[in-house]
């Protein structure tokens, strides 16, 4: 049974209920399918939408469920501890594009975008990473010229999540000049839609893990993007990219806690099942032991999510805990499915069980959103920075 730091309210406990429920019947049954296919089902962005699921931290003005931070992530954690493919895209879609159209959009950007977002008929992306700026992100080389009213984008994003079915990309671009580079604050963010002249879907990833979440190549080929999609201020993009990643981290914390949970509970039930030398294998101590510490450090990564969640409501500089979450919860949910491979040997390292599954989609929770070597850059940055 999950635990919480502190005792969740009710209406925590009736989002956590709806997520469970919406997991078990329409996700758990499609999830290995949808994983060997590396399958997107469109249907689950409309089905989210209507369950608010894709509105959950926009306020009730503009459609959204208008949720505290820590009853998104523990709904989010119920939904990756059944596919980590769907709560990456709820992660990306409620912590990074509609945030930041919240925190810094325009009265018409709001209007124009958020309402449809929270209802499930846009669906977010958000798009820094470039094929040659992946941790320096501020390396990036998309490049945008204002012509008139409008802006001229060129260049190529990588690793877009959700890429494929992307209504709405914050996209990451210079605006800076060849003459005048100005590092992290040459760059601002964009409001992109696909429907843009210039604009398309390309390479889309063969990956080990998250198959069912479709990771492709944006091109911007003379992509002629009017002026009123810039987002906030011009060279304040990387700030506003890093600020939001200070959320969207604890996202990814709850995805891959959800992660660890779910190979602890099967590790669990198989090792009361499987019997070896006359007895279950959970009476061998070096089971019992295993279990042992999967399960405290499950308890550890929730434990300190839960507490990142309540000092990001009450306003706290979140750029260290963030960090600190992701890099507790992802070694977690990598160290925990390791073991669950272990505890059901043989029968772990095939398909037939959903311990490989979830083993391939811990992995990538070490990468994305900032590898754990930059998570551990940022935490020991953060020590001296005050
Ligand atoms: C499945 C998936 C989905 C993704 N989704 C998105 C998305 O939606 N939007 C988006 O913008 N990006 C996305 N990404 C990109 C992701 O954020 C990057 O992959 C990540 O930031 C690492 O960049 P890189 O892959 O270029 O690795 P590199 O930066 O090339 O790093 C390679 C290795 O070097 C290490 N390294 C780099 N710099 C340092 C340093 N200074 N000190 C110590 N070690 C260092 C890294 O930790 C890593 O181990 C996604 C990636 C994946 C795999």
């Amino acid at each position: 049974m999950a635990w919480a730091l502190t005792p969740l309210t009710e209406e925590q406990r009736e989002i956590q209920r709806v997520a469970r429920d919406f997991a078990m019947h329409e996700i758990a049954p499609h999830s290995a399918k949808w994983d060997r296919d590396a399958y997107f089902d469109p249907s689950l962005v409309e089905k989210l939408g209507a369950l608010g699921f894709l509105g959950m931290l926009l306020p009730e003005e503009y459609g959204g469920l208008g949720l505290d931070t820590l009853t998104y992530l523990v709904a989010l954690e119920e939904i990756a501890t059944v596919d980590a493919s769907v709560a990456v895209m709820l992660s990306v879609h409620n912590s990074l594009p509609t945030q930041m159209i919240l925190r810094w959009g325009t009265a018409e950007q709001k209007k124009r975008f958020l309402e449809p977002m929270a209802r499930g008929e846009m669906l977010g992306a958000f798009a820094l990473s470039e094929p040659e700026a992946g941790s320096d992100a501020a390396s990036l080389r998309t490049q945008a010229v204002r012509d008139g009213g409008d802006w001229i984008l060129n260049g190529t994003k990588a690793w877009v999540s959700s890429g494929t079915k992307g209504d709405v990309i914050l996209a990451m671009a210079r605006t800076d000049t060849p003459d005048d580079r100005r590092g992290a604050r040459g760059i601002s963010a964009f409001i992109i839609t696909p429907e843009l002249p210039g604009y398309s879907v390309g390479k889309k990833e063969d990956k080990m893990g998250l198959r069912a979440s479709p990771t492709v190549q944006l091109h911007f080929s003379d992509m002629r993007v009017p002026g009123n999609r810039l987002l906030g201020q011009p060279g304040s993009g990387f700030i506003y990219a890093m600020q939001s990643l200070d959320n969207g981290r604890l996202g990814i914390a709850a995805q891959a806690i959800g992660i660890a949970e779910a190979a602890l509970r099967y590790a669990a039930s198989y090792a009361a099942e499987r019997k070896q030398f006359g007895k279950p294998i959970k009476e061998f101590q070096a089971i019992q032991f295993k279990l042992a510490d999967m399960a405290m450090r499950v308890a550890s990564a929730r434990a300190l999510l839960h507490m990142s969640a309540t000092a990001k409501d009450r306003g706290e500089h979140m750029t260290q805990f963030s960090a600190m979450t992701k890099l507790l919860a992802s070694e977690t949910a990598m160290a925990v499915t390791t073991q669950a491979i272990q505890i059901f040997g043989g029968y772990g390292y095939v398909k037939d069980y959903p311990v490989e599954r979830l083993f391939r989609d811990a992995k990538v929770t070490e990468i994305y959103e900032g590898t754990s070597e930059i998570q551990r850059i940022v935490i020991a940055r953060e020590l001296y920075s005050h």
